[in-house]
């Protein structure tokens, strides 16, 4: 299934500004918004899905990735990896604080907190982690699945990230009796204010720990290695960047995992150079195959290509392999491989070579003549990058 695009479900130009992106997603998840729309599966779809738009546009680093690249360039964005899941619920409310301001969201939707899950936070988030992939010509030709081991913080399996020694060194909080949470009530010019804030005993986790978990000492986490399967898709370049989320480090004593950004590294080939979606490879040819013309190998992306070289190619002359260059990541366009002809010019003869060629010197067939239709240096540069 194809996405859609980001700016055209906010209905935003490309041009927009961070405030236009921001008000017209305000509008698009009002009109969407499953209090709104009860049980109505395709208004959920288009909640969720402008949602994710928003996530993107709103993000100076992912907007021009995206810009960039299309959706391959932020794949992964939202939950779910590479496949694009889509964000769940949860995810899309907690943007929410900042878009609408809790105000102004529990009026409109009547309280708010349903929707938004309890307000007791667990632990702490993990932090992001960055990582480099090297690929191939080839591998980044087809698209390819990489088990990279990452060395990180990982869930503590002593305790299941709780950081308590057992069930029983785990207290609810008595200064919130669990809830994470402390009301307030300030005096204040206007009258009696009450303000809830985050419990500072137990950090709106709801619960203390008397003992603490000998394997990670309370962290819920330790430092350790985890191996992550990357779906590459085909046509990757370097530069890109993949968020692949709740893959980075554990959080600590339970708290969400961040995630790990894959930053595509392109290994230099021996013999091809890539431009874009094109392919450039240099051909030596000797004088005599160019001048009787011969059928050579090439390398290319995907294997070897068989081309014939007609009789009398010239130095320069480029041949074009329709097709054998790299897919575009995000649309069905593909590159082309160029090959240039560049004719080897021999720099030691042998005495009996050197009479032979003295004797064709002064033949009329060796004074170069160029053919007006041939393509000059410039227009075949050109040519080359077009
Ligand atoms: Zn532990
Ligand atoms: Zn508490």
């Amino acid at each position: 299934m194809s996405k859609r695009d980001y700016y055209e479900i906010l209905g935003v130009s490309k041009g927009a500004s961070a405030d236009e992106i921001k008000k017209a997603y305000r509008k698009v998840a009002m009109q969407y918004h499953p209090d709104r729309n009860p049980g109505d599966k395709a208004a959920e779809e288009k909640f969720k899905e402008a949602a994710e738009a928003y996530e993107i546009l709103s993000d100076a680093d992912k907007k021009a990735q995206y810009d960039r690249y299309g959706h391959a360039g932020v794949s992964g964005a939202g939950r779910g990896g590479f496949s694009g899941g889509g964000m769940n619920m949860e995810d899309i409310f907690s943007q929410f604080g900042d878009i609408f301001g809790d105000d102004i969201f529990g009026n409109f939707f009547g309280g708010g907190q349903r929707s938004r899950g309890g307000q007791r936070t667990r632990g702490v988030r993990g932090s992001n982690l960055r990582v480099k992939l090297k690929l191939t010509y080839e591998e980044i030709a087809k698209g390819v699945t990489k088990n990279i081991k990452v060395k990180k913080y990982v869930g503590c399996t002593t305790c299941g990230g709780s950081g308590a020694k057992d069930k029983g060194s785990m207290q609810t909080c008595g200064t919130c009796g669990g809830s994470g949470q402390v009301r307030r009530v300030q005096n204040t010019f206007l009258g009696q204010m009450q303000t809830v804030t985050t419990c500072p005993t137990c950090n709106g986790e709801g619960t203390t720990v008397t003992a603490k978990c000998t394997s990670c000492k309370g962290d819920g986490r330790v430092y350790g290695e985890e191996t992550v399967s990357i779906d590459i898709p085909a046509g990757v370049q370097e530069g890109m960047q993949m968020n692949i989320s709740g893959r980075g480090n554990a959080g600590e004593r339970g708290g969400m995992p961040g995630d790990l950004i894959v930053l595509i590294e392109e290994e230099a080939h021996k013999e091809l150079h890539r431009e874009g979606l094109n392919v450039a490879y240099e051909l030596h040819l000797s004088f005599t195959d160019a001048v009787f013309g011969t059928q050579v190998e090439v390398p290319t992306i995907d294997g070897r290509a068989k081309i014939k070289i007609p009789a009398g190619t010239q130095s320069g002359k480029i041949f074009r392999l329709k097709g054998k260059g790299f897919p575009a990541v995000n649309a069905y366009e593909k590159g082309d491989q160029l090959i240039q002809v560049s004719v080897w010019t021999p720099q030691h003869l042998s005495a009996d070579e050197k009479a032979l060629l003295e004797k064709l010197s002064n033949s009329p067939n060796f004074k170069p003549h160029p053919d007006k239709n041939d393509k000059g240096f410039f227009d075949k540069i050109k040519e080359m990058f077009s």
